[in-house]
């Protein structure tokens, strides 16, 4: 069934040909009216991380920007590239996520994997992943530009919608390698870009209105032979039935006016619903195929003349294997969706979400967080009908990368996502929740303590002490924070959100760590004798006023001593404070006995210092001192560097940051996990 559009092109003849009885004809939704207001929407220029020097000339025209058509493009937006070898984010309110979802219970039911010996319950699932949406920095688009990144035999694209088990259905296919999905309003064209308001510079138009011939077709074949006798045609599929159409015109009175001029041929005018999307040869405004399948039926475009097997296209500056799915929820802009399996997911995740030269192991435990979190999540973003997005707000994927190396999957990353495979972590029977952050200071934190959630659901999101990060800590950027705050600056936070109104802040200290050493609450007391107890579950954005990019920190207040501690080895391996009667070098060379508890060294600036040194903090001022960033629930990245540059395996890692659960395969339906 796979037909190529350019051979029937390639059919195409002159004149109209003589029409016998209508058929149906096609009642079309709603108009959607063309767009006449005033306002201008600014096009912007898409976001692209520019295609380099690898590519072909004509790879490189991929979604580049074209010059402004309007007086109004905003300056081009580069896409914030992760930082390699950090994993998280800055500390913000909104970064703290929120709790653990409702159980998910592993389908069975899906076809085993391939793996010889080893039940992959997930091998066959897709997953929808959000690439261009109200809310990314794409955002719902007026038209989105595909390129085949390989010149190969899997070039070309096939069309057709996704059915509800995500089977791809197959509509027709075409051979061109560089198409443009349009939604069907009237579409002004600038270079590659397509415009809903018309620029003030030269443009061509791609018009909502066209003539249509009075058949109806159940097949692609019986349209493809009228089509192909009936000049500048094109075949329109509308809720399942095809139709032959020609010409794109900016109002009705233009298309009529066609459609009189050739009274034999029977014309009628018709436009598409609010769902309606061309797809045009990138560049032009030669419609190859027009699909409106209504509200539930989007428009799915998968690479690949075809087979997709092996496609990697261009979108949007990134390069992605899997489909495409374009639809447009609520009848507005092209919100562009990729799909595709869960591991090829896994390996869009890993490089972009952690340090792609780590060690492997470290990697294989962020393939297996990244591999659960992906399952649990599905349908996360209903609301768009796709299950992840492309952000940090989900995990952060972005395919194969641009073409810069730095940007792209390692063979360490992909052979971390191989090695995984079949293998989850598990708690009894279900999927775990593999949360995960940068770093925890020193230890991880109960979901409970973090989230409020209901720790009987969770546990195994429980708090561990953490050795591992403090072996690595000179390697991790910003590990440690510290800030001072006078009770004026204190009393200036608390009054952001409503608390100390009509007094002040005279004393502030912690008042109850977890057993990991994390603050569960932080105390305030103010000059009236009231005070406020802040426990951590509810109060983020408190630490985050107060510059703490973890819960793990301590707070040293006024007239208590804050201590630089020194310390030495005894012969026997324990830690001295004391250092009077000890015997050292002088600077003179001579063997001395010291007389002071603390002696003096020379600093790494070259000053000579107090070893141990020791500060009163002065009346109403605070010192918070800690380390870590992120919500210290479950893996921490840092840690898990820290565990493979010791010889723990993946395996090791994850099931020491969550307790009590099962890293594996399973055997069959409804055998025990087997460890790897
Ligand atoms: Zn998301």
């Amino acid at each position: 069934m796979a037909l190529n559009l350019r051979q029937f092109a390639a059919l195409v003849l002159a004149g109209a040909i003589c029409l016998g009885s209508a058929g149906a004809t096609g009642a079309q939704s709603l108009p959607e009216t063309p767009a006449t207001e005033v306002s201008v929407e600014s096009p912007v220029a898409d976001p692209v991380v520019t295609p380099e020097e690898d590519l072909t000339s004509e790879q490189s025209t991929a979604d580049a920007p074209v010059a402004d058509p309007t007086e109004e493009l905003e300056s081009e937006v580069l896409p914030e590239e992760p930082a390699v070898g950090f994993g998280t984010n800055p500390v913000d309110e909104e970064l703290i996520p929120d709790g653990p979802v409702d159980d998910f219970v592993p389908d069975f039911e899906l076809d085993p994997d391939d793996l010889p010996g080893i039940y992959d319950p997930y091998a066959g699932v897709k997953l929808r992943v959000g690439l261009a949406y109200p809310g990314n920095s794409n955002g719902a688009l007026i038209h989105a530009n595909l390129l085949n990144a390989e010149m190969s035999a899997v070039t070309g694209y096939r069309f057709g919608f996704y059915d509800d088990t995500l089977e791809f259905v197959l509509l027709a296919s075409t051979q061109e390698t560089a198409l443009s999905m349009v939604k069907t309003t009237n579409i002004y064209r600038v270079g590659e870009n397509y415009y809903d308001a018309k620029p003030s510079g030269d443009y061509e138009l791609l018009g909502c209105y066209h003539r249509q011939l009075p058949f109806a077709f159940a097949t692609w074949e019986e349209a493809e032979v009228v089509a192909g006798s009936t000049p500048n045609s094109f075949i329109s599929w509308v809720d399942g039935v095809y139709y032959v159409r020609s010409g794109s015109y900016a109002t009705y009175d233009e298309a009529k006016a066609a459609a009189d001029a050739e009274p034999a041929a029977n014309w009628s005018v018709v436009y598409t619903s609010v769902y309606g999307i061309n797809v045009v040869k990138t560049g032009t405004c030669s419609i190859l195929f027009q699909f409106d399948g209504g509200e539930t039926k989007p428009l799915a475009v998968a690479p690949g003349f075809e087979s997709g097997k092996g496609a990697v296209t261009w979108f949007k500056g990134f390069k992605y294997q899997g489909s495409f799915r374009y639809e447009r929820v609520g009848g507005g802009n092209l919100v562009v969706v990729n799909i595709l399996d869960i591991d090829t997911y896994v390996k869009g995740v890993v490089p972009y979400e952690s340090n792609k030269l780590w060690p492997l192991e470290t990697l294989k435990a962020q393939a297996l967080c990244a591999k659960n979190y992906g399952l649990i999540n599905r349908n996360k973003h209903n609301g768009y009908n796709f299950d992840l997005c492309n952000t940090t707000d989900c995990q952060v994927y972005y395919g194969l990368g641009s073409n810069k190396e730095s940007f792209q999957p390692s063979t360490l990353s992909d052979q971390a996502v191989d090695e995984i495979k079949g293998q989850y972590v598990w708690y009894g029977d279900k999927l775990a929740h593999t949360y995960f952050y940068s770093s925890n200071g020193g230890g991880s934190e109960d979901s409970s303590k973090v989230w409020g959630s209901n720790q009987a659901s969770y546990p195994y999101l429980i708090g561990v002490v953490d050795p591992y990060e403090e072996t690595v800590a000179d390697s991790i950027p910003n590990y440690r924070f510290s800030k001072t705050f006078t009770n004026a600056q204190l009393t200036e936070i608390l009054r952001t959100k409503g608390y100390a109104t009509n007094t002040s802040v005279v004393d502030f200290q912690v008042t109850e760590y977890s057993k990991s050493g994390n603050v569960l609450t932080m105390k305030f007391t103010y000059a009236n004798g009231k005070s406020n107890t802040f426990a951590s579950s509810s109060s983020s954005w408190l630490r985050n006023k107060l510059g703490c990019r973890s819960m793990h920190f301590t707070v040293t207040g006024a007239g208590e001593v804050l201590t630089t501690e020194c310390a030495v080895n005894n012969g026997t391996g324990e830690s001295i404070s004391d250092f009077a009667g000890l015997y050292v070098l002088s600077g003179a060379g001579e063997l001395v006995q010291l007389e002071h508890s603390v002696p003096h060294v020379i600093t790494g600036t070259g000053e000579i210092s107090s070893a141990g040194q020791s500060t009163t903090i002065p009346d109403g001022n605070y010192v918070i001192e800690g380390a870590g960033w992120g919500h210290n629930v479950g893996y921490s990245q840092w840690g898990g560097y820290a565990m493979a540059k010791q010889g723990f395996t993946a395996k090791e890692i994850i099931e020491f940051y969550f307790t009590g659960v099962e890293v594996g395969a399973k055997q069959s339906d409804n055998s025990e996990n087997i460890g790897f």
